[in-house]
């Protein structure tokens, strides 16, 4: 059981470091043509104790259905208004903000950043 359990982790995890930002959904579409005996279930079990433990990160949006990411380097994101893609950034001026572990009184655990905005793709 717990073998079978290691085995899935891995493969949903190599599936999601080679997917681009996927929804819970998406990701679970890609897991299965890896290995179609994996439940939406498992998947979507794995990528919450995946998010709740660090190694992976859950991108929320107000309005469309959370992503998922298994780049752990700080960076933020841009979100196409049109079409939902999500893009990354790496900016060097925005690199502080994400180092930042104290505002005041707060101790700071994680931080995320998120513009919006048109693809090139939309923009064409
Ligand atoms: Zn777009
Ligand atoms: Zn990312």
């Amino acid at each position: 059981m717990t073998l079978r359990n290691t085995k899935q982790k891995k493969i949903i995890m190599d599936v999601l470091r080679c997917s681009d930002h996927p929804t819970a959904s998406e990701l679970y579409a890609a897991v299965r043509e890896e290995n179609p005996s994996i439940s939406r279930g498992t998947v979507f079990r794995v990528l919450s104790q995946f998010a709740q433990n660090g190694e992976i990160l859950k991108l929320s949006f107000a309005d469309s259905p959370a992503r998922f990411d298994a780049r752990l380097c700080a960076h933020a994101h841009a979100r196409c208004i049109y079409c939902g893609k999500v893009f990354d950034v790496f900016d060097d001026e925005l690199s502080p903000a994400f180092e930042k572990r104290r505002a005041g009184e707060f101790e700071i655990y994680s931080a995320s950043l998120e513009f919006s905005g048109c693809c090139p793709d939309c923009k064409a």
